[in-house]
């Protein structure tokens, strides 16, 4: 059954870069010996994440994903996990919380090259209903490495 709710209108550019990592998700699939690994759901739209993260001291090494549901969270989670690769887990923390500041509409959030692609996800902070699908691979990043 398909719960997702209908995607918001954003502009023609940047929807094109969410449908590609859509439909062409990077770092999709499970991950082998994963030192973390947290699955989240939103019920609101019905999309799942199940995010494995391969960490090495204190250094993210690998990042990879499985998941369905809107574009929103799987195109969220396909930019999440190239931004993620070698980065110091402090550094994945504050991408995640500069993240969480774009979605809230924080303007020098959506303009901060560090985001790379994610910068496509601003316009859905005008869509409150949404945020939680762009945020649900972060929320499950903060969780793993929060756990640990
Ligand atoms: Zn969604």
């Amino acid at each position: 059954m398909d719960t997702s709710l209908p995607e918001p209108k954003l502009s023609t550019l940047y929807q094109e870069l969410i449908l590609d990592h859509y439909r062409r998700p990077r770092n999709k699939g499970s991950l082998e010996g994963p030192t973390h690994a947290v699955s989240l759901t939103n019920p609101l739209c019905g999309d799942e994440i199940d995010l494995q993260l391969r960490v090495d001291g204190d250094v993210i090494r690998e990042a990879r994903f499985i998941g369905r549901g809107c574009s929103i969270s799987q195109a969220s989670a396909s930019m999440m996990t190239q931004l993620l690769k070698d980065k110091p887990v402090p550094q994945a923390l504050a991408l995640a919380e500069r993240m969480t500041a774009m979605m809230h509409g924080d303007e020098a959030a959506a303009r901060d090259k560090s985001l790379g692609d994610l910068r496509a996800l601003a316009g859905v902070s005008k869509f409150p209903v949404r945020i939680k699908c762009a945020l649900l691979p972060w929320n499950a990043l903060t969780d793993a490495v929060k756990s640990s």
